[in-house]
Order: structure tokens, then C-alpha cells, then sequence
């Protein structure tokens, strides 16, 4: 009974998300403005079948621990740090977040930086604010007819890609992973190539320990004197001083850097980097992915993703739960049961249900290395018998009923 499903939306989550559930009848969708302490979410928590969160509230295992009714968590954002995953996959509870819905916001930056740079712009309107007229074209180019080259070709890497051709650039790119290359992108094998060819280069990788300082003073000096670097990855992934050197002695022709080793906490706090003061370089608060646009599609994908895991069980898009895309139901039931990944729990269940002169009409199952997610259609006047005596599986973690 939808009455009966506790929501909670916590840190002012887009209202799309609120109204898709109450439009669908369900009742009780509770909304508090901010993040809530450990304390604070301890106790909202107990009685919730459904969370919605952004970045700031910390889900930890104690959290979870307080959390028995909690079916899943919907991350509003692009990461899924502030969630312990692993305890969250031992208890059963499936995470999603919208990984792709700022890719373009990030991509059409990567391309107006681009333009700015290679124009020197940011002198340019730095001076004319300032009262001075340098009307020059000394220096100045086209993006039409550059190479632009990409480290990293994901999925912003490749948008950036998709973008620069159309505006007549010839794209290179560099990626630790086989990737098919969009349009007339040349994937090229090492990052010195990438980076001894591009007229602008652009970062598209993760922040992780293999790519901690991958732009250094050693690869600096690969690239042209007169390259744009622009960072609106990860702000690990640059060595500021290293740049900052390459720029004061003109072994680089600017760079826009939106992502920082340290970053402030929030809006108005005071920030400090070597970049500073710099000649045709742009700097901005890690806004690379904040658009409205982007805030809309992360709404919607999410509460699209808790949706049709709360009516359907589909668990596509999981970091936790197996990822399961299931068919429409037909006049039955349907059971979701999360369990242990250890040998032998599916054949138990079937035995069990079998004994029982259950029938299972339909049954769709996906394991990771800790967990089992197995989904069975079964008759309707029988499903709550079913429920029981999959409860008494040794290695259940959670069943539920869906009508
Ligand atoms: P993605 O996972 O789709 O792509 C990353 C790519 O980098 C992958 O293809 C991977 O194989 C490749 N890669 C990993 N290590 C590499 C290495 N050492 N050298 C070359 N390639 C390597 O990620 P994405 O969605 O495209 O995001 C890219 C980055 O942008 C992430 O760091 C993300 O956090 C950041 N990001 C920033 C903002 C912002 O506001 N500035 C917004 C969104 C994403």
C-alpha cells in the first residue's frame, strides 16, 4: 500500500522529485532543507523506505545499522562518496545517483574555454575593465583547423570530442582504456603523443592514485609552448606549481582550471592558488558541471531510477544491488529478494517454493562478488505465503513484495 512508504528528501532536492511520487499516490514524502547530523538522521531514519540526498549528508554504517526499513538511497548528484557502499550492499540497500546529467554543461565549457584562451580573452577583458584598450590580434587564433588533444575519453572526454569536430578541430586523445573513437578522433597510445601535438588539451580522467599529478614539470614540458590547458576534471590531477612555473616562464600559453587540489566548503569562503593573478588564465569555483539544466536531469534521473525500483524492482544504474532491467509484470506478483552470494541460496529458494507447491512463472536473478538479487513472479493469491518462507532462507538479506 503506497501510504504505508515512508520518503524522505533531504538537502532541498529538486521538487520534481516529490511530485513524481505524490503524483503516483504516494503519500507520506517528507522534505527537510539541509543535510541532518549523524545524530539527527538516526532517528528520521528509522521508519523510511526511501531516501533522497545530495552530497552533504554523510550515510554511515551506523546510519544504516538504524535504517531496517530502508529499501534505497538516491544520490541527486554525480558522486556516491558520502554513502558507505560496502555497508550499504551487506544490508541490502540498492544506491543510485545520475553519473551522466552535467556531461554536457561540462563539455560546452571545455569548448568556451577553449575559444577564450586560444584568443586571450581573459587579458583582454581584464584590461578593458580596467580602462585599457589593447586591441591586438597578435597571438590570437581559430579553435578551426587545431588539434585538440583529450586525456581521458569517457564520458565527457567523448562529448568534448563530438563538439570540437563540429567546429572544425582535429581530435586526439589518450585513454588508459580501449575506446572507440567518435567521428575522425584519433586515439593515439601514449599521453606524450597526446601531448606534444594539441594546441589545447583538456583532462577528462578520474581522480584516482593513478592519475594523481599525471600533468607534472616532467610532462609540462612535452607540450607546445603555446598549448591551453584546460583542468575540469579532478583538481589532484595537475601539479599547480608545475604549472603555475610553465606559465610564468611561458612554456604554456594559458590554461583554465575550474577543479583544485584544496577547494573551499562553500559559496563566499576565501580562496588562495599560485594560479593567481596570472596572464591568460582562466579560474573559476568548480562550476564546470552547474547548470540548471544539469540540476533538472540529475531530478529526474534519479527519482526516474527510485521509481521503477520501488514499483518494478529494475536496479539498472545500482552501485550496491546487482543491476537487474526487468520486464512489466503480467497478473502477478512480484518478489524481490536480496541475498548472500554463497553456493546454493537459489536452489534452496526453489526447492522451498517447489515443497510448497509454489509456482514460479517468472524468475530473473544477477550476483555480484557479496550479493544475490533475485527476482520471481509468482500467482497473486499465493505471495505472501511466498514471502514467508523466503524470510526462513538462511542467507536473506531483505525480501520484499511488490503488488
Ligand atoms: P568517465 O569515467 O566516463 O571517464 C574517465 C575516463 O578516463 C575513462 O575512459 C578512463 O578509462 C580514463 N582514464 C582513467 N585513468 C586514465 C589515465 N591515467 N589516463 C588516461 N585516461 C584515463 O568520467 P567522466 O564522467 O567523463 O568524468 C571525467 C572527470 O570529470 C571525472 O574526474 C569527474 O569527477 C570530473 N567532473 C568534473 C565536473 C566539474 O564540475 N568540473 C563535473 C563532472 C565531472
Amino acid at each position: 500500500p503506497k501510504e504505508k512508504i515512508n520518503i524522505l528528501f533531504l538537502e532541498n532536492i529538486s521538487k520534481t522529485a516529490a511530485k513524481k511520487f505524490y503524483d503516483a499516490g504516494y503519500t507520506s514524502v517528507k522534505q527537510i532543507p539541509g543535510a541532518l547530523s549523524e545524530k539527527d538522521l538516526i532517528k528520521e531514519i528509522k521508519n523510511v523506505h526511501l531516501l533522497g540526498i545530495r552530497s552533504k549528508s554523510k550515510i554511515t554504517q551506523e546510519v544504516l545499522n538504524n535504517a531496517t526499513k530502508l529499501q534505497a538511497i538516491g544520490c541527486f548528484c554525480i558522486g556516491v562518496n558520502q554513502v558507505d557502499l560496502a555497508a550499504a550492499t551487506k544490508k541490502g540497500v540498492t544506491v543510485f545517483n545520475a553519473p551522466y546529467s552535467n556531461t554536457r554543461s561540462v563539455a560546452e565549457l571545455v569548448i568556451a574555454s577553449s575559444i577564450m584562451l586560444i584568443r586571450k580573452i581573459p587579458d583582454k577583458n581584464k584590461a578593458a575593465h580596467e580602462g585599457k584598450w589593447i586591441k591586438d590580434s597578435s597571438g590570437s587564433h581559430e579553435l578551426r583547423g587545431k588539434t585538440l588533444g583529450i586525456i581521458g575519453y569517457g564520458n565527457i572526454g567523448s562529448q568534448v570530442s563530438v563538439l570540437a569536430e563540429a567546429l572544425g578541430m582535429k581530435v586526439i586523445f589518450y585513454d588508459t582504456e580501449t575506446k572507440m573513437p567518435l567521428g575522425n578522433a584519433e586515439d593515439k597510445s601514449t599521453l606524450k603523443e597526446v601531448l606534444r601535438l594539441a594546441d589545447v588539451i583538456t583532462l577528462h580522467v578520474p581522480d584516482l592514485p593513478t592519475t594523481r599529478n599525471i600533468i607534472n614539470k616532467t610532462t609540462l614540458k612535452y607540450c607546445k609552448p603555446t598549448a591551453m590547458l584546460i583542468n575540469y576534471a579532478r583538481g589532484k590531477v595537475v601539479d599547480i606549481p608545475a604549472l603555475r612555473d610553465a606559465l610564468v616562464n611561458k612554456e604554456l600559453g594559458g590554461a583554465a582550471i575550474d577543479v583544485f587540489p584544496v577547494e573551499p566548503e562553500k559559496t563566499g569562503d576565501p580562496f588562495i592558488t599560485p594560479l593567481q593573478g596570472l596572464s591568460n588564465v582562466i579560474l573559476t569555483p568548480h562550476i564546470g558541471g552547474s547548470t540548471e539544466e544539469a540540476q533538472l536531469n540529475i531530478g529526474e534521473d534519479v527519482s526516474s531510477k527510485l521509481f521503477n525500483f520501488l514499483e518494478k524492482g529494475i536496479t539498472t544504474g545500482s552501485h550496491t544491488t546487482p543491476a537487474l532491467s526487468l520486464p512489466p509484470q503480467e497478473g502477478t506478483h512480484r518478489i524481490l529478494h536480496i541475498h548472500k552470494n554463497v553456493p546454493g541460496v537459489l536452489s534452496e529458494i526453489n526447492t522451498t517454493l517447489s515443497e510448497n507447491k509454489i509456482n514460479i512463472l517468472g524468475q530473473y536473478l544477477k550476483t555480484n562478488d557479496d550479493i544475490g538479487y533475485v527476482v520471481l513472479d509468482v500467482s497473486k493469491n499465493i505471495s505472501g505465503n511466498a514471502v514467508e518462507l523466503l524470510k526462513k532462507v538462511k542467507e536473506t538479506i531483505k525480501v520484499r513484495l511488490l503488488y
